[in-house]
């Protein structure tokens, strides 16, 4: 056991906040020459991903694993903040137990620390004691061998169900192991037990387990009692036979996804589309440059249309802000009030109307009053005022839209990596987007299965969606941190958080460099379960792309893409071009090409396709195919050739009826006969609801079904997956979502058919596990998931993964669902 000295205990130390209380507690162990000073950092870097709080005023803040390096000596340090520390909201602490843990010496000690948590008696007079060497004698006190409360006592009977299982990790179990056997534990409803020589610890409780003392290499007995006591006992073993801390310790996608940066600077809260975090400018998309005259000759013409254009402005401020008010309350609608009464400005009128007299046109005259306004707002200094000068340009640019003579396309290039804000994105903005002068993207509108976020996924650019209108009232320039998983924009980061956002970004980069390592290594779980992973993909280069980032084929070629961004369709021997190219670049790996699947979101304005009050209920997909030859055959005779030059199977979008799947079958069949060409598989997309109330129907005449989460979640839930408010809960995780999928994964396997997913929850590192569970056998996603997506699949066992579907479908929500 660790020696704990008076040279480690600082008694009466006082600190503002827990980055304060922590900085002196770790400079304890810093001097002591137990620790590097750089590990303090990773103190408080774990801080922002874990909550350290023990509980009854004591805190035991410890680095990451991967600093581990920067341990020099296995060590703990105690400091007593007698007024106490806020560590968290509601949670006060006054002992701050450092731990620099090269082994797990010192876990006599922690369990010691966890028998004081029962007693506040002695946390409170520890908190006050004026004498070290009393801290030293209750920690490192022979300990009796009650387990007390938070856990079960002592003489607590074995349950009936139990394994004897030897900790095999490097350390004992300690808070990282005990805090992953916990959150194993708490996914099974079964009560869990751990047994470890007279002791019984409650296994669903971190201070219980930890009360344990189970050293390495010590035996425990695992108990479970309940109705899933077998799948528990089976995941727990498994868990602990696997090394709980190197489990902690592994550089999977999990350790990353949904750790969301806490940062000072103010925020704006969207929705978590593209993992990553960004640090650089942001820039406003602008799909028009606003083009005025200098000069007018009717200088009456010119006032009259200035004050039409202000009073339409304030038309459409006060729509916006009814709009926004109903959508996400007062507060964030406010804004647009106050942009209304830049418009009563009388000066700003004044001046405009001055320059008007003297010969300019209004939009000129507009642009220069507003700019010089809000330049000398800007000069005062002021942060507000600050901010007033952005709402002045902003509702300066409104006004001159309505005055502009020409609204010009701009290019959509940089002179200088950004984060791109934009309303929304389509397709074709995205298209037409330069990615290597993008690093990050923010969208007030959309949801996380907009093509936006589909988008930003495959070119691996961070990404945020749903941030609402105040992303746009930001001006361009201010220095932004994006954090993907976290979902915030940080505006104005200080450096703390600079330093804080950096370290996130290179740990973040070290995680994919060790998967994109083992990128071609199958998704083979620990007990022997193979799980293909294939990719997502728009067009010919990224079918190589694919192969290179660890794809064992494509599970889907979106072929609409191949149709976008151009006068006219491309023909039939221009697609056989690029489908050839992408079986070239697969060399033998499979390639799934969906047939087009245009309406919805997704629109071609060369199709002089009608306009439509749904169109994700309107003519997309299948429907658009049978309703137009002219695109079908050439697509269908196209694939046919292409098959000849490698394993090419075909699927058919937004399948809902029995009918439609033979209608195209038919079409398909006679395309082949005209070829003379040798019969390929055919599948279906699974993304209809009544495609999966009629899966069995279905399987009779599909060679496979690949189930698009993206759109059976939005038709599932009524939610377009569009929709600026409803996007948010629109989640391919709920449990209605995962029922249907288990319904189809049910009709296939009786029809002896195999069942893919190729929505964005394929590429989430929980989702893919859940969809595993579920039977899914084949998991297609975004081209930069797929190494992190093998690696947590290696990570994990077949068996657990099926306990955790099995749990997943009993819950009542997403957010249940996310939770487990
Ligand atoms: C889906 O709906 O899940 C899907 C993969 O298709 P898309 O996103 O192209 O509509
Ligand atoms: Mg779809």
């Amino acid at each position: 056991m660790i020696k704990l000295t008076r040279e480690t205990i600082r008694l009466n130390a006082q600190a503002r906040d827990k980055t304060e209380a922590i900085r002196i507690a770790g400079s304890l162990l810093v001097d002591s020459g137990n620790m590097q000073s750089g590990y303090i950092d990773s103190m408080l870097l774990r801080e922002k991903v874990a909550n350290t709080f023990l509980g009854n005023g004591i805190a035991i803040p410890h680095g990451l694993p991967k600093d581990r390096e920067l341990i020099l000596q296995t060590g703990i340090s105690v400091t007593q903040f007698p007024a106490g520390v806020q560590w968290n909201q509601g949670e006060t602490v006054y002992l701050v137990v450092a731990i620099a843990a090269r082994s797990d010496e010192h876990i006599e000690l922690l369990a010691n620390l966890t028998d004081v948590l029962d007693d506040p008696a002695t946390v409170q007079r520890l908190a006050q004691t004026t004498d070290a060497a009393d801290i030293i004698a209750r920690l490192t006190a022979a300990r009796n061998t009650e387990v007390g409360a938070g856990g079960t006592a002592t003489e607590a009977e074995d349950f009936a169900k139990w394994v004897d299982v030897a900790l095999t990790g490097a350390a004992g179990l300690h808070a990282r192991p005990a805090t992953a056997f916990v959150e194993i534990a708490k996914n099974f409803q079964a009560e869990v037990r751990v047994r470890h020589i007279s002791k019984v610890a409650n296994g669903k409780s971190l201070v219980s387990l930890l009360k344990l003392g189970a050293d390495k290499q010590a035996s425990i007995r695992i108990m479970a009692r309940g109705i899933d006591e077998d799948a528990a006992l089976e995941a727990l073993v498994a868990a602990v036979k696997h090394g709980l801390e190197d489990e902690a310790d592994a550089p999977t996608a999990m350790t990353r996804q949904g750790a969301a940066l806490a940062l000072q600077a103010r925020a704006i809260a969207g929705i978590a589309a593209a993992p990553g975090v960004a640090i650089g400018p942001l820039r406003h998309f602008r799909r028009e440059k606003i083009v005025v005259a200098v000069t007018a000759l009717d200088a009456a013409h010119e006032q009259t249309r200035l004050f039409q254009a202000i009073a339409t402005a304030k038309v459409q401020l006060g729509e916006l802000h009814d709009e926004v008010k109903a959508r996400s309350g007062a507060a964030r609608a406010a804004i647009f009030r106050a942009h209304e009464e830049f418009l009563d400005d009388p000066e700003l009128v004044e001046a405009t109307l001055c320059q008007i007299q003297s010969g300019h046109s209004a939009g000129w005259a507009w642009r220069a009053c507003v700019e010089q306004r809000a330049q000398e707002v800007a000069a005062l200094g002021d942060a507000l005022l600050k901010e007033r000068a952005v709402d002045l340009r902003d509702v300066g640019h409104r006004v001159l839209r309505l005055l502009a003579n020409t609204l010009e396309e701009e290019p959509g290039s940089f002179d200088v990596p950004v984060i791109l804000v934009a309303e929304d994105l389509s397709p074709s903005d995205t298209a037409r987007l330069d990615p290597a002068k993008i690093i990050g993207i923010c969208t007030a509108a959309g949801g996380p299965t907009s093509h936006t976020a589909i988008i930003a996924r495959s070119l691996d650019i961070p990404a945020i969606v749903g941030a609402g209108p105040a992303v746009l009232n930001q001006a361009d320039d201010t220095l932004c941190i994006l954090d993907g998983d976290g979902g915030n924009l940080y505006l104005e980061p200080g450096e703390t958080d600079l330093l804080l956002a950096r370290q996130v970004q290179q740990e973040w980069a070290a995680q994919r460099e060790t998967e994109r390592l083992a990128c071609y290594q199958p998704a083979l779980t620990t007990d022997g379960h193979r799980i293909e992973v294939v990719a997502n993909i728009g067009g010919a280069p990224e079918a190589e792309q694919a192969v290179i980032a660890g794809a064992e084929g494509i599970g889907l070629l979106r072929s609409e893409f191949l149709f976008l961004q151009r006068a006219e369709p491309p023909s039939e021997d221009e697609q056989f071009a690029a489908y050839s190219a992408m079986t070239r670049a697969l060399n033998g790996l499979p390639l799934i090409i969906r047939t087009l699947d245009i309406g919805g979101d997704k629109e071609v304005p060369y199709l002089s396709l009608p306009a439509e009050q749904n169109p994700f209920l309107g003519v997309r997909g299948i429907r658009l195919c049978l309703a137009r030859p002219d695109l079908f055959r050439p697509q269908l005779r196209a694939i046919y050739r292409a098959a000849a030059t490698g394993p090419v199977k075909i699927m058919f979008p937004m399948i809902a009826t029995v009918e439609e799947l033979l209608a195209a079958r038919a079409i398909a069949a006679e395309v082949r006969r005209e070829l003379n060409a040798p019969p390929i598989e055919i599948g279906i997309m699974v993304e209809v609801p009544s495609a999966v109330l009629i899966a069995p129907e279905l399987a009779a005449h599909a060679d496979f079904f690949s189930i698009g989460t993206n759109d059976l979640t939005q038709y599932t839930l009524a939610m377009d997956r569009l929709h600026p408010s409803l996007a948010r809960q629109a989640d391919a995780l709920h449990p209605a979502v995962l029922r249907m999928i288990e319904m189809t994964v049910k009709a296939a396997s009786a029809a002896g058919k195999w069942v893919g997913v190729c929505g964005g929850i394929a590429g989430d590192p929980k989702g893919a596990a859940i969809l595993a569970g579920l039977g899914v056998t084949e998991l297609s996603m975004s081209i930069p998931s797929v190494a992190a997506i093998k690696a947590h699949l290696r990570s994990q066992s077949f068996v657990a993964m099926q306990a955790l579907a099995k749990r997943a479908l009993a819950c009542q929500s997403a957010a249940e669902v996310r939770a487990l």
